[in-house]
C-alpha cells in the first residue's frame, strides 16, 4: 500500500554478504513496520503475501488474501517489494533481494508473456511452451534501434553485436539449463538476430538451415522434452570487419550414440529414422529397401512412432531442402539415407547357435543381405565381422568366435559407429559449405547449446560425460562472473567486501580423479542445490561407477579402454572448448523450465527456485547489485567521452580527463570508483554517458 512506500524503497537495504544469509538480513525490523506487506510461507513451501497487522514481541498477525488472519514468529516473515516494483525488468532493481521476491516477480512477468527477465548480467528465459508474440522482422527491427529495450534473447544479441566491434573481442553467448528448458530454440532466437544484422551475402541463410538437418540427425523425443538435444553444439559466426557475416563453423560433442540402439520406453530414437521412413519417395525406399518404422527392431523397441503435433513425413521434405541448401548433391544425400537404412536393418539381424560351445553366427535373411548391399560389402564379409573378433597374441592375431551377447553386442556397436561416422561426416560437410575464407580477419560471435544435467534409474557413462560437461560450464561461469570481478577489483585497488563463492572445483575433482578412499569434499548449498537436482544418491553413483570401473578392470580391459578414450577424447574436447571461451566477452542466457508437465501458464514456484539456485542466479544478483559491474580504462573512458568536456582538455593525462568528465557529468561519488588502471561504475551509469555522446 500507499503507506509502505516511503520506509521501503528509499533505503536500499544493505546486502549480505555471506551465503549462507540467503534471507537477508534486513527482514525482522522491517516486520515491525506495521501494515506493510510481507511474504508469508505456506506449509506446502509456496510464498503468499499477507499483510502485518499488529507486531508484538516475537510475533506477528497478518492478513492473508483470501481474508485469514495469522499469527507467526516475526521472524519468518520476508520483507516484499512495494507494488510499485512489480515485474521490474531486471532483478537488481528490487529493493528486497530475497527468494520469494525473485520468484514472484519472474511469475508476475511470466503470467503478462514477459518471459524474459534480467538478472544483472544474466538474461533469465522461462519457457513459455506456447507461442508468445515476441519474435520476427518488426521486434528485430525495434532492439537493432533499440526502440525497445526490455530483456530480451535479442538484446543479449545485439550487445553481443556492439562489444564485438566496440572492443574488437570475440564474443560468446553460452546457454544453460535442464532439458526442455529452451537451450535450443533460444540458440535459434539468437541465430535469426545476428542473421538479420549481419546478413547480406546469403551465408546467412545456410546458417539457419543447419538447425533442421543438426536437429533431424541429433535431437530425438524423450520423456522430458520432444525435441531433445542428444549432442552438444558450439555455433561459430564469422564477421567481416564491416560487421557482416562471413561464414560459420560448427563444432558438435559427444552425440549419444547408444540412442541408436536401444532406448526407453516413451522416447524415440533420432528423429531422422521416423522422418525417412515416413517421408521417402516410393522410388527412393525401393532403391534403399526400405520399410515402416515399426518393421525395424531398433525403433519397435520403445513403442513410440509419433510425436503430437510433428508431422515426420513433411520434416523429411524440410530436411532434404535444407541439405540442398548447404550443398550436399543428391548422390550423398542417398548415400546417407542409405546408411541409415543399414543401420537400421542391422537391427533386424538375428543369431543363431551353430556349435555345441554356443558360438553363432547371423541367420541369412532380409535383413543381412540388404545390410550387406547397403554398405556395399559381401555377405560372408559381413557375416565373418559379425561372428567373429580378431585378438593379437603376441605378434600373431587369432580369431575368435562370438556367443550370441557378445555378437549382438558387434552388431551394435557396428550400427553406433556407422550412425555417429554419418553425424560427424554431414558436420563435416555442413562446415565445409560454410568455410570462412582462409584469411580470417574479422571477429565471431559463438553460441553453445549444450545439454543439461541429466540423471536416470540407471546413469550411462554417457551421462557422466554430460553432467562433467556441465560441473565445467558452471565453473566457467562462477569463475567469471564472481572469482575474475572480485580479483579484479582487487588487483585494482578498490575498496570492496569480498563476497564468498562457491567454487565446483571439488565437485569437478570428483569427475576428473579416482574418488575412491578420498575424502568427500563438503557439500554446500549451491552444490546441494545442484545435487538435488540430480538426485543424486550422487556421490554413490560416482563411487559406484569407479568401483565398477576398477572392479572389473580384468574382464572388460578392452571395454574399458575404450571407455577411456572416449572419456579422454571428450575431456581434450572441453578443454579446448573452455580455452576457447575464455577469450572471448561471455553472455550468459539462463533457460528455465516452469513445469514438467511441460504446459504453458503453469509456474511451479519450488522447480524454478530450484533452478534458479542450482545456477548461482540469486548469487549473480546479489554480487552485481553490490558491485561495479561496469568499467572501463582510464585512457578508453577519457578517449571516449572526453570530447563532451567544455574545456579544452588535450594537453591532461587520461586519469585527470576521466575525473573532469565524472564531474561535469555530475556522476555521485558513491556511484563510481576510480582504480588503478580502471574506473569502476555502479549499473545503469555509463548509460547517462552514453546517451549524450549519442546525442552529440
Ligand atoms: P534439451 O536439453 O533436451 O535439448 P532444450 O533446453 O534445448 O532441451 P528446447 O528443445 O529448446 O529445450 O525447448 C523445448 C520445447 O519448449 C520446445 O520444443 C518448444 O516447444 C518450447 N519452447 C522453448 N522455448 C520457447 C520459446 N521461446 N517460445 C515458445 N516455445 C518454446
Ligand atoms: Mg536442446
Amino acid at each position: 500500500g500507499d503507506e509502505g512506500l516511503d520506509t521501503v524503497v528509499k533505503p536500499l537495504p544493505l546486502i549480505s554478504t555471506s551465503r549462507s544469509e540467503c534471507r537477508w538480513a534486513d527482514t525482522s525490523s522491517y516486520a515491525t513496520n506495521k501494515k506493510l506487506q510481507s511474504w508469508f510461507q505456506l506449509p506446502n513451501g509456496n510464498w503468499e503475501l499477507g499483510k502485518i497487522l499488529l507486531t508484538s514481541g516475537t510475533e506477528s498477525t497478518i492478513s492473508l488474501p483470501d481474508g485469514k488472519v495469522l499469527k507467526v514468529k516475526t521472524e519468518s516473515l520476508v520483507a516484499a517489494n512495494p507494488d510499485i516494483l512489480d515485474g521490474v525488468d531486471d532483478l537488481m532493481q528490487l529493493s528486497y533481494l530475497n527468494e520469494p521476491s525473485v520468484l514472484y516477480n519472474l511469475q508476475y512477468r511470466y503470467n503478462r508473456d514477459m518471459i524474459y527477465t534480467k538478472a544483472g548480467p544474466v538474461l533469465v528465459a522461462i519457457n513459455p511452451f506456447k507461442e508468445v508474440p515476441l519474435y520476427g522482422n518488426n521486434y528485430i527491427e525495434a532492439y537493432k534501434n533499440k526502440s525497445m529495450e526490455s530483456p530480451h534473447v535479442y538484446a543479449i544479441t545485439d550487445t553481443a553485436i556492439r562489444e564485438m566491434i566496440r572492443d574488437e573481442v570475440n564474443q560468446s553467448i553460452i546457454i544453460s539449463g535442464e532439458s526442455g528448458a529452451g537451450k535450443t530454440e533460444t540458440a535459434k532466437i539468437a541465430m535469426q538476430y545476428l542473421a538479420a544484422l549481419g546478413g547480406g551475402s546469403g551465408i546467412e541463410y545456410e546458417i539457419l538451415k543447419t538447425n533442421p538437418i543438426l536437429e533431424a540427425f541429433g535431437n530425438a523425443k524423450t520423456l522430458r522434452n520432444d525435441n531433445s538435444s542428444r549432442f552438444g553444439k558450439l555455433i561459430e559466426i564469422h564477421f567481416s570487419e564491416t560487421g557482416k557475416i562471413s561464414g560459420a563453423k560448427i563444432q558438435t560433442f559427444l552425440l549419444e550414440k547408444s540412442r541408436v540402439v536401444q532406448c526407453m520406453e516413451g522416447e524415440r530414437s533420432y528423429h531422422i529414422f521416423y522422418q525417412l521412413c515416413a517421408g521417402a519417395s516410393p522410388k527412393l525406399r525401393d532403391k534403399i529397401n526400405l520399410k515402416i518404422a515399426s518393421e525395424y527392431k531398433y525403433l519397435r523397441q520403445s513403442n513410440c512412432y509419433t510425436i503430437t503435433g510433428v508431422d515426420d513425413a513433411g520434416c523429411f521434405h524440410v530436411v532434404t531442402e535444407a541439405l540442398d541448401i548447404v550443398h550436399v548433391s543428391k548422390e550423398n544425400q542417398e548415400s546417407v539415407f542409405a546408411m541409415l537404412a543399414a543401420v537400421l536393418w542391422l537391427g533386424n539381424v538375428s543369431f543363431s547357435v551353430v556349435d555345441n560351445e554356443n558360438h553363432v553366427e547371423p541367420v541369412v535373411d532380409e535383413g543381412l543381405t540388404t545390410v550387406a548391399k547397403l554398405i556395399g560389402c559381401n555377405l560372408g564379409e559381413l557375416k565373418l565381422a559379425l561372428s567373429t573378433r580378431k585378438m593379437r597374441v603376441g605378434n600373431d592375431t587369432i580369431v575368435q568366435r562370438l556367443t550370441l551377447s557378445q555378437a549382438i553386442d558387434t552388431r551394435d556397436a557396428l550400427a553406433k559407429s556407422i550412425y555417429s561416422c554419418l553425424f560427424d561426416w554431414l558436420v563435416e560437410q555442413v562446415n565445409k559449405s560454410l568455410a570462412v575464407g582462409k584469411r580470417r580477419t574479422g571477429r565471431s560471435i559463438s553460441i553453445l547449446d549444450i545439454y543439461g544435467f541429466e540423471s536416470f534409474e540407471r546413469n550411462s557413462f554417457e551421462q557422466f560425460c554430460i553432467n562433467y560437461a556441465n560441473e565445467r560450464l558452471q565453473q566457467h561461469f562462477n569463475r567469471h562472473l564472481f572469482k575474475l570481478e572480485q580479483e579484479e577489483y582487487i588487483q585494482d585497488g578498490i575498496d570492496w567486501a569480498k563476497v564468498e563463492f562457491e567454487d565446483n572445483q571439488d565437485c569437478l575433482n570428483l569427475f576428473e580423479k579416482k574418488p575412491l578412499g578420498e575424502t568427500k569434499p563438503s557439500v554446500s548449498d549451491i552444490m546441494q542445490a545442484r545435487l538435488t537436482m540430480i538426485q543424486l544418491d550422487f556421490w554413490r553413483r560416482i563411487e559406484t561407477y569407479y568401483t565398477w570401473t576398477l572392479s572389473s578392470f580384468s574382464l572388460h580391459v578392452e571395454q574399458i579402454h575404450k571407455k577411456l578414450s572416449v572419456a579422454t577424447k571428450f575431456k581434450g574436447q572441453l578443454f579446448q572448448l573452455l580455452q576457447r571461451l575464455e577469450n572471448t566477452t561471455p553472455h550468459f542466457i539462463r533457460c528455465i523450465k516452469p513445469n514438467n508437465s511441460p504446459s504453458p501458464g503453469t509456474y511451479e514456484q519450488g522447480l524454478v527456485l530450484q533452478q534458479l539456485k542450482c545456477c548461482g542466479v540469486l548469487e549473480v544478483v546479489r554480487i552485481s547489485r553490490s558491485g561495479f559491474p561496469t568499467r572501463m580504462s582510464h585512457q578508453k573512458f577519457a578517449r571516449r567521452y572526453g570530447f563532451l568536456l567544455l574545456e579544452n582538455v588535450s594537453s591532461q593525462d587520461p586519469l585527470s580527463v576521466s575525473v573532469a568528465i565524472l564531474h561535469q557529468f555530475n556522476i555521485m561519488p558513491e556511484m563510481y570508483q576510480v582504480g588503478y588502471t580502471k574506473l569502476f561504475f555502479r549499473t545503469g551509469q555509463i548509460g547517462v554517458l552514453e546517451d549524450t555522446r549519442n546525442r552529440t
